[in-house]
This record gives C-alpha cells, structure tokens and sequence, in this order.
C-alpha cells in the first residue's frame, strides 16, 4: 500500500463523526494491510512510529514543519507559517500550498514514510533541525496534497484522528477475526504487552493462536491492575472473604505517583499508570533498584512518594510532582528523597508471576529487594474481620494516608483489570467514603461577562462508557475553576478544538467548541443524580430516543450535582483511564443505600 492511500483511509476517518463507521473504515483500510506493513498502519494510524510507551517522538516545532513545507513547495517559511495561522492547521496549509504542485499519483511507500520519520525521531544533537527539516521536505515533495496534509501533522503530535487503542482492536478484530468475539484474546495480549503494532503484527503472520502466546517482557510496560470501590470494611469482608479466599490483605494506600519498575541487568526502565515511559524522571529510584535488587530480572508494581522515614512524613503527589517541576530534579532528589512502596511483582528471574496468587507473590518481593532505603516492600496484612480492616483504615489515615488497599489473598495480577480482586476504601469526609471521578472535557461553552475573556463560560465534561468505547457526557462544570485555570484549559483546549462532534463522543449537548476527547480533570461532586440531559448511563437506544426527542421514552443518564474541579490528571491518565459509566453507577447505587 502506498503512504497516498493510507491517508485515504485517514480522510474518512477525519471526516466521520460515528465510532461504528471509523471501525468499519478501520477494518477496511487493515484487510488491504500486508504482514509486512500492518505494523507500521497501526503506529502511523495513532501518529506515532512506536509503541505508546516508547519514548519515541518525532516531535518538530511549527516553525520547523512550516520551514519543511516551505523547502516543499518553493514557499517562504514566513508565508507557510502566515496560511498555517490564517487557517489554525498545518494540515490545511499543506494541501493548500502542495496542490500547486500536482503530485498526482504518489508512489511513496509507507515503509519509507515510517522509516523517515524514525529517523527524524532519532536525529539529534547539533545541525539536527536543519537535517529533521530537509527527511521532511524530502518527502513532502513526493506526497500528494492529502498525503501531505496527514503527514505534516505526525511530527506535530497531533495527527486529529483520536483513535483510540480500543477502536483499533475493534478494527483489527473485524478484519482479520470476522466478528469482536475472539476479541478478548487481543484484549488480553494488550493488557499484557501494551503493543498494538506487535499485536496486529503476530495476528497477521501467525493468527489468534500466535497472539495467545505472547509474553510479558521486561521493558514492556503491564497495564496496571486497578481498585474497585466499596463503602466500608464489613461491605469488604462480605464480598470478599470466602471459602477460597479466607481472609483479606490489607496495605495501606499511598497517595503518590504509579510507578512500574522494570529491570533487566543494569537497565532500569520505569512507567507511569498511562503507561508512558518516566525512566528519566526518578534519578533516585534508579539508583535504589541497581542498589538492591540483586536478582537480574524483575518487574515491580509500586506507588513514588517522598517520604521521611525519620518523621514518618508522606508527601502527596500533588505536592510531590509540583515541588519536583518547580526545581531541578537533582536538587530535590536530596531535599525530598522519593521512595517507592512495592506493593507487587509481576515477573521475576525470566518468569511471568501474573498467574502466580498474590500471597506467594508478596513472597517474591521479600525475595527481590534488600534492605529498604530507597525501594521499601509495602507492609500488609492479612485479615480476617471487619473491625481489624477499620482499625488499619484508621492507622493509615491517621499518618496521613489516603486510606487501605484490600485483595484478594488467591488472586492472579489481572492486567488492566478493575474489579474486587482490590477494592480501595478511602479517608471519610464529613462522615461518609467520598471519592473523586475523573472527566474527561468534551466541549466548551462560550460564556457571558468576565470569562468571556478567556472564551468559557462552562466545560463539557464526560466519562468512559467502556463498553462501546466512547466518551459520554456527565457534566456542565463552570465554578471551581480560576481565572489562570480557564486560561490554562483555554490554551490547551484550543489545540485539541474540531469542527464537528469526535466520533467516539457522545452527547445531547452541543457545546460551543468541540475538542478531541484527550484532557482528563479531577472533579469533586456532592452528589450523583439521575438526569434526563446527559448520555452517561444511557442504554444505545436511549441515546437515540432522546436524540429524536421521543418524549415518552425519555431516558434518564447520569450526573453530577455542584461538580467543581480539583486537578488536571492527563499527567498520568490517558481519556480511557477516565472513570467509567460502570463505576459511577456503581457510586449513584453506594449513595443511594446511604
Ligand atoms: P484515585 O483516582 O482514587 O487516586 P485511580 O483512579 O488512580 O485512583 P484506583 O484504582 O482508584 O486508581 O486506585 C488505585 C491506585 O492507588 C493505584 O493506581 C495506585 O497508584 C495507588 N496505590 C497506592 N497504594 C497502593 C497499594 N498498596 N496497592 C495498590 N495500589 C495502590
């Protein structure tokens, strides 16, 4: 397939506004892929010429693409730069000034296009602009005007297609499986490789039987187990004591930063929760794992904080990552020594320990780590009663914890799992359990008066409906919100803004500007109520029953009552690790037993 053609597909994309026809279109474009290029469609398909998690990224400046076009086409970079404002997208300036030049039929394969852009990727160190500039001019001039407008947009991050990892299974699943139902198998391969490209890869060459057998490798990130919720410790014990799991382990819940260790030899890697390589952020706790691990192979599961362990002081990760941002990281690695609480281990000496119960696994750490500087095995205990979980919910909280951990003693590391394999129970707040919910914003509504200023009045914000991979809205949020911080969403909503509804978003609200479903905020709410204006929670045929206005079907979604914001969370969450629309009818139901 040639890179012109694949950007056919990407015009369809661009151009739908429905999640079911971008997998259709998906699902074609990946039947026409051969096994030797279906790697680099699904890479190129997210902007990317590597696994997420790589740290991989052809990242050029404006100016730098604009000066590229402009070797291109014969254009000045002043006047390229000049169209890119005018029009708000490099895509655009580029197929307008490439028509000019009528490359008719574009013969550049994808494979070159890929292996370009790797190469700029990689280019570095002095006279590296100028050389990033000319990989890109060069094939810029063999593109034609679409080709060109897709590829501009990769080096800038920013390649307007929003497809997400689930879309792409879909895709991938439809094409070569026929139908979703053997779609967990790729499900599963994801959770435990996070590599779409190698997935779509081992499906092609060696079919579903293949992809059965990949392996969790050292220097792959593991999509993180996560928690689900429950009111309080006698709800734990019941759900979760019983004949095969006859008590509970209890740890304390350390409000830092994810953090997965892994080790192979003296190479130490380390990923955040959204799975994005953060090796060269923690100095410290590189150190700490070639000091004492001793074992050559390891993946750890572990929560970065700074603590004091004279003072016995936890810093939370707010205050944590601000003090680390604001000073050199050097320096405050002495100041505020960061330390890593190991609460689980995944692999150990060229072994998978995912099938291994947790309680032998917690073996594992006791075997994997000496000494307990830098890297310290989180303590836990195994319970049996509702009063001891309530005693050591009150311990944690008391030296400033966010709460407990609580799992299943027999239970496998599921990869990317949320469910009461670990249930979190957090700090009471006015006498009840209150946790946040992660939205993800939407749109924007232009407002009156003051704020009109900075361009909003309310943000759209929705959550996760994991089921149909889409983003459905939950709430309008206007206060909790300060002048800087509206102009802080105002700047980087403006760069993510489309001009019609993102196929996976769903909603019966129309805002002002529609943006690309990517920042996730923290929202505190008082209350989850039923409403009829907002999608979250709606079954499919609701949706379209209020969409059509049927009255007497009038569904009723979910939403939030006096919602204000906390915290921006696209450090460490990508739009899917959202809250979904399960758990927070998981929360309206809590509420109401209450
Ligand atoms: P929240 O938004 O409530 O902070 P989250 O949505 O990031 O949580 P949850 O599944 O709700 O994720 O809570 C689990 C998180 O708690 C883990 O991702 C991990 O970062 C953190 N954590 C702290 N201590 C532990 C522990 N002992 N065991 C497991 N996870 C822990």
């Amino acid at each position: 397939m040639t890179f012109a053609e694949l950007t056919t597909y990407f015009e369809k994309m661009e151009e739908t506004s429905s999640r079911l026809s971008l997998i259709e279109i998906l699902s074609d474009l990946f039947k026409q892929a051969h096994k030797d290029e279906i790697e680099k469609i699904v890479y190129l398909s997210q902007g990317r010429v590597a696994p997420f998690y790589a740290p991989i990224e052809i990242g050029m400046a404006d100016k730098n693409v604009a000066a590229a076009l402009g070797f291109a086409c014969g254009e000045e970079k002043e006047k390229v730069l000049q169209l890119y404002n005018k029009l708000g997208d490099m895509g655009l300036a580029a197929k307008q000034l490439s028509e000019k030049f009528k490359v008719k039929s574009s013969k550049l394969s994808i494979k070159e296009v890929f292996d370009t852009l790797t190469e700029i990727a990689h280019t570095g160190g002095e006279g590296s602009v100028d050389k990033k500039q000319k990989l890109l001019a060069e094939l810029l001039k063999q593109c034609d005007s679409t080709a060109a407008k897709h590829l501009v947009r990769i080096p800038l991050g920013n390649n307007r297609l929003g497809i997400g990892d689930p879309t792409i299974l879909d895709g991938l699943a439809t094409a070569k499986l026929g139908d979703k139902s053997n779609r967990k198998q790729l499900e599963k391969a994801y959770n435990e490789t996070s590599d779409l490209g190698l997935i779509a890869q081992t499906l092609w060459e060696g079919g579903l039987e293949a992809v059965k057998k990949l392996q969790v490798h050292v220097g792959r990130p593991i999509r993180s187990e996560l928690c689900e919720r429950l009111p309080n410790p006698v709800k734990v014990i019941e759900k979760m004591v019983d004949e095969k799991n006859p008590g509970v382990h209890v740890t304390p819940k350390y409000d830092g930063f994810r953090v997965q260790i892994h080790k192979n030899g003296d190479k130490v890697e380390m990923f955040s929760r959204n799975l994005e390589d953060m090796t060269h952020m923690f100095p410290d706790l590189i150190e700490g794992v070639r000091k004492q691990v001793k074992v050559k192979s390891v993946i750890l599961d572990s929560e970065a904080l700074a603590y004091q362990p004279e003072s016995e002081e936890f810093l939370p990760f707010q205050e944590t990552t601000k003090r680390r941002r604001k000073h050199n990281i050097e320096e405050v690695s002495k100041s505020l020594p960061l330390r890593a609480f190991v609460f689980d281990i995944l692999y150990y000496d060229g072994k998978s320990l995912l099938d291994t119960p947790l309680l032998e696994r917690l073996e594992y750490i006791k075997k994997a780590i000496h000494g307990d500087e830098v890297l310290i095995p989180a303590p836990g205990k195994v319970l049996h009663k509702a009063s001891e979980v309530q005693t050591m919910l009150e311990d944690s909280i008391s030296k400033g914890l966010e709460g407990v951990v609580v799992k299943r003693t027999d239970s496998a590391y599921q990869a990317g799992g949320r469910n009461f394999n670990w249930v979190k129970l957090k700090r009471h707040a006015a006498g009840e359990l209150h946790d946040t919910i992660d939205c993800v914003i939407l749109g924007y509504i232009i407002g009156k008066g003051k704020r009109t200023a900075f361009g909003a009045g309310a943000l759209l914000v929705g959550v996760y409906d994991e089921k149909n991979d889409e983003f459905v809205s939950v709430s309008k949020i206007g206060t909790g919100l300060t002048d800087i911080e509206w102009q802080e969403i105002h700047k980087r909503a403006d760069k993510i803004k489309v001009e019609h509804k993102p196929a996976r978003v769903n909603s019966l609200i129309i805002p002002s500007v529609w943006v690309r479903p990517e920042i996730v905020i923290e929202v505190l709410a008082d209350e989850i109520t039923r409403s009829p204006l907002h999608t979250a929670g709606m079954s499919q045929n609701e949706k379209t029953a209020a969409k059509e206005d049927k009255v007497e079907e009038r569904p009723t979604g979910y939403a939030l009552r006096f919602p204000r914001l906390v915290s921006f969370r696209d450090r460490d969450k990508k739009p899917e690790d959202a809250t979904s629309v399960k758990e927070l009818i998981e929360m309206y139901n809590e509420q109401e037993k209450k």
